[in-house]
């Protein structure tokens, strides 16, 4: 197969010398990352975006037993692309106590979940230690749950807020429970986007600094990107070169997670949405360009479930997990999925269809169970 897509009479040159280092297992540079997103049609983009995912992981996709808490949707800022966020008071926001949050953990007591993931806004008024009590309370309760908490966003607030160094905060917060981070709050690294889009939320420098400091004191993460909206291909590679050269000196992130924009009730409703093509090519060239990233995720609440069976031919290894109905993030901004539930025979049938192995996994992507 490999020589079928270099042989090809209707490929450029520059695309068969990206194959040829791809095949190779060759890193390739900033410059090849745009023209696969310029002149790469699907075909070739899946075959070689294919091609690295079955080196990494064979024919396995991954998923796992999951809950999503969002503490709350009030928040200090006003990103541009967010349907979620809410003023205190406003009509539609809410705010969990800390009771409210540990009785969700407890609906889930005689379920085999493994991990709780707990993103929301940036509230003012709530600091490192009541989300570490938190914390506390949920793993006083039930040891063995992996806690994924806070994007980098919600975590430099509420460490300053605590009047803490990033790496005191992050330290503090792991004697307190935090197991690993999420890839949330990174939209777009390029400054001048990320000024047009969400300027006054932490700027890249710190979302960086964050995850490198997290890595440094053992506390893993993932990355996202945002794309879709007004940001171009170069733009796109700039923020995945970001991560590729820090986790080239820290190892410390497991999968990237493309976020595609969504319209619904935001500020950049106006720019309409990008194709399902454009999207599987985004997962392809992401699979290309991030060698040393291992796992790509594709959300499947999202894009919808039949994208992301395809999905899994374009270099995507990984679907995430069975989310409950606590998740509003995507749905207030026009998911295709509105009522984002699956159960787990459903997720595995969604795998088994697209011809790939289905594996549970936990955080870390120690093997639970093959199906
Ligand atoms: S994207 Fe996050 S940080 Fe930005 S306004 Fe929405 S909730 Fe707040």
């Amino acid at each position: 197969m490999n020589l079928d897509i270099i042989n090809r009479s209707d490929i450029t040159d520059d695309l068969k010398t990206i194959a040829t280092k791809v095949f190779a297992g060759e890193r390739i540079t900033t410059k090849e990352g745009i023209i696969l997103y310029e002149k790469g049609d699907l075909s070739f983009l899946g075959a070689l975006a294919n091609f690295v995912r079955e080196k990494k992981h064979g024919n396995k996709t991954y998923f796992n037993k999951n809950f999503h808490i969002e503490p709350t949707n009030i928040c200090i800022y006003n990103c541009k692309f967010c349907s979620y966020k809410r003023n205190i008071g406003e009509d539609g926001a809410w705010e969990y106590s800390k009771e409210d949050m540990l009785d969700i953990v407890k609906q889930y007591d005689n379920k085999p979940v493994t991990e709780v993931h707990l993103v929301g806004g940036v509230h003012p008024k709530r600091d490192l230690h009541y989300y570490g009590s938190i914390l506390q309370a949920i793993k006083t309760h039930r040891p063995n749950l992996h806690i994924k908490a806070f994007t980098a966003v919600e975590l430099e607030f509420m460490i300053k807020k605590a009047g803490y160094s990033l790496e005191e905060g992050l330290k503090k917060l792991k004697e307190y429970g935090l197991d690993s981070i999420p890839g949330g709050g990174a939209e777009i690294f390029d400054e001048e986007v990320r000024k047009e889009i969400c300027g006054a939320k932490s700027t890249t420098d710190i979302w960086l600094e964050i995850h490198e400091k997290a890595h440094k004191v053992g506390i893993p993460s993932n990355a996202t990107i945002l794309y879709g909206h007004v940001e171009n291909y170069a733009h796109r590679i700039d923020h995945m070169n970001r991560l590729r050269d820090l986790q080239d000196r820290t190892g410390g992130f497991n999968t990237y997670i493309p976020l595609k924009f969504k319209k619904a009730n935001n500020h950049l409703s106006y720019l309409g949405e990008v194709s399902t093509m454009e999207d599987l090519k985004n997962y392809a060239v992401s699979r290309i360009f991030l060698d040393n990233i291992p796992h790509l995720k594709a959300y499947w609440p999202m894009i919808g479930k039949e994208t992301t069976q395809i999905a899994l031919s374009f270099g995507v290894d990984d679907i995430d997990g069975t989310i409950d109905d606590t998740t509003k993030i995507y749905a207030m901004a026009g998911a295709e999925d509105q009522q984002p539930t699956m159960t787990t025979q459903g997720l595995i049938q969604l795998v088994k269809n697209a011809n790939r192995i289905p594996v549970e996994r936990d955080t870390m992507y120690n093997e639970i169970k093959l199906y």
